[in-house]
């Protein structure tokens, strides 16, 4: 059972990248993190959220993206998804430098990323239905 839980949705729109990012940076600062710490999470969250507006909506933008962030202890989980497009092929999207648009100068590294700065990284998703990222972290600054 969590400690603490938060729930946003928003449009997905490029503007919100931002929003995001900083709103998940406040729900995490009550775990008393290293600047270090609050970087990690954030450039995770703003791959994840990247990847929702143009790979899962296509930059169209009716889409909504909904973050679930949730604390138990020491640890931060963070919960991303969207209702898009979906990845045909997980194994092959989560290679470093693979890119389905590299028409778009994307240079494929968003999984990688999240991948290094987060403990843990898993990602579901069903063709044409869209895609759930769950991505946990510990924060060593609380015991
Ligand atoms: P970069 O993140 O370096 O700009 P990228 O977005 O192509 O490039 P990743 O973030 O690693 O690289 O994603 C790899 C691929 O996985 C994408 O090219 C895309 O095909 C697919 N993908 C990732 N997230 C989603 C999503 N939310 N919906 C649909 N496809 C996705
Ligand atoms: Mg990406």
């Amino acid at each position: 059972m969590e400690d603490n839980k938060v729930s946003i949705e928003f449009c997905s729109i490029s503007q919100n990248e931002g929003f995001a990012r900083v709103a998940v940076a406040a729900f995490v600062a009550q775990l008393d993190p290293t600047v270090e710490e609050i970087t990690d999470v954030k450039t995770s969250v703003s791959e994840a959220v990247t990847n929702s507006i143009i790979h899962g909506y296509e930059n169209r933008k009716e889409g909504i993206i909904k973050i679930e962030a949730s604390i138990t202890g020491n640890e931060i989980t963070i919960i991303i998804s969207d209702k898009g497009k979906g990845i045909p092929d997980i194994d092959q999207a989560m290679e470093p430098l693979y890119t389905s648009r590299p028409d778009l100068e994307r240079s494929g590294m968003g999984f990688t990323v999240m991948e290094t700065f987060m403990d843990d990284l898993e990602v579901s998703s069903k063709d044409g239905q869209g895609t759930r990222i769950v991505m946990k972290k510990k924060f060593n600054s609380v015991s």
